[in-house]
């Protein structure tokens, strides 16, 4: 007969079950069943949760590979953290010379993040768990109190990549298994960082004139093609080219001719928006597109400014200071029957108009 109370956790075999049993051989049944369904109930609680962290793992892995080319990929991956850890807040930090540095949005004061980042430091640039009785930042707004911390080294090969810090208002939230969980994800958070910074590194040479780091014409194209409304849009197109650039080149050397390609293009960029798209369209030929831009008094005054920025802008050289001049043609583009490769052509009439007659102009039309 097999004895309950020992610390045997086979269920008895039904040759071991004696014919009739006393209330106390009972009763010792009764407790080893019973603890036996408990211990068994805890094991599947906890396997449900490791399944349930494991799926959740899953699903995060795919979900970040669909988003490894987004610009945004880390306000993207701290909102989902956020919402995996039911977190107040969530903050991703990446190691750049030496410095942690905040790349996700948050409305903490500039003392939180010289706080989390002298936590960082505290542990090692390793795993923190941190249970606080008192709000560990500062804050007026009691229902913004933030008393648990949980913070995660993302690394590549081993090396410190960056860190994550998430932040719960519920005391004694953060768990090891937390901890665990969160370290799976950062592994795989580094590598989706590490892609998804060398694609847009390579993403941007790509677009980029590597002389003037404004945008190439193959850019300029793609991406105007790609509009699905560019035939219904209203818009502004300026064609620049610098004046006399050979003579120029002929004067002062091809590296000061490429000086003032870069300083004239940079005088260019900076009198544009966002929207706009500046790029080399030829040698020392530089296009705008003016995105739903077609006030001509407005244009007037823009063109002006470049014109005139670059003509009173002295470009130093070896031992020698001179400046240059550019012509401008630009077409205002509001006839939906013009397409962008004619509102090119007209622009670029208007640019040589101003090559015949002196140069150093613009000239604009509708
Ligand atoms: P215009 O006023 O009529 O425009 O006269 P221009 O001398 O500027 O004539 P054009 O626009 O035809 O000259 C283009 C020159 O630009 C010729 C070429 O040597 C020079 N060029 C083109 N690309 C570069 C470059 O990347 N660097 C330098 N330094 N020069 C370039
Ligand atoms: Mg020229
Ligand atoms: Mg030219």
């Amino acid at each position: 007969m097999i004895n309950p109370s020992s610390n045997n956790n086979l269920a008895p075999s039904n040759a071991d079950y004696p014919k009739s049993i006393d209330a106390k051989t009972f009763e010792n049944y009764q407790r080893f069943t019973e603890e036996t369904i408990s211990t068994l109930s805890n094991e599947i609680t906890e396997l449900e949760e490791k399944l349930n962290l494991f799926t959740n793992l899953l699903e995060i892995s795919q979900y970040i590979n669909q988003y490894i080319k987004s610009q945004n990929l880390f306000p993207l991956i701290n909102d989902m953290l956020i919402g995996v850890f039911g977190a107040r807040y969530s903050t991703i930090y990446i190691k750049s010379n030496d410095e942690y540095v905040p790349v996700t949005p948050r409305q903490f004061s500039a003392e939180s993040i010289s706080l989390e980042k002298a936590l960082i430091y505290k542990h090692h640039e390793a795993s923190f768990v941190l249970n606080s009785e008192i709000p560990i930042y500062e804050t007026s707004d009691e229902d913004k109190a933030i008393y648990s911390c949980l913070g995660v080294p993302i690394q590549i090969n081993n090396a410190p990549l960056g860190f994550v810090i998430i932040q719960h208002q519920v005391k004694a939230y953060f768990t090891k298994l937390h901890a665990t969980f969160l370290s799976s994800l950062a592994n795989h958070i580094g590598v989706a960082i590490e892609n998804n910074l060398l694609y847009n590194q390579i993403k941007e040479s790509a677009s980029k004139d590597g002389l003037t780091n404004i945008f190439n014409k193959k850019y300029f194209f793609d991406t105007l093609n790609a509009l699905t409304n560019i035939d219904t849009l209203k818009y502004s197109i300026v064609m620049i080219d610098i004046d006399n650039f050979k003579r120029v080149n002929d004067t002062y050397g091809h590296p000061y001719g490429d000086e003032v390609l870069k300083t004239v293009s940079s005088i260019i960029k900076n009198n544009t928006r966002s929207q706009d798209i500046v790029a080399r369209y030829g040698g020392e030929e530089i296009i705008i597109f003016f995105y739903q831009f077609i006030d001509a008094n407005l244009l007037r005054c823009r063109l002006e400014e470049i014109r005139s920025t670059i003509e009173e802008t002295i470009i130093s050289g070896d031992g020698f200071f001179a400046s240059v001049t550019v012509s401008l043609g630009c077409y205002i583009r509001t006839d939906e029957t013009v397409s962008l490769d004619t509102a090119i052509k007209y622009a670029d009439a208007n640019l040589y108009t101003c090559k015949r007659n002196g140069k150093n102009k613009f000239i604009i039309t509708k």
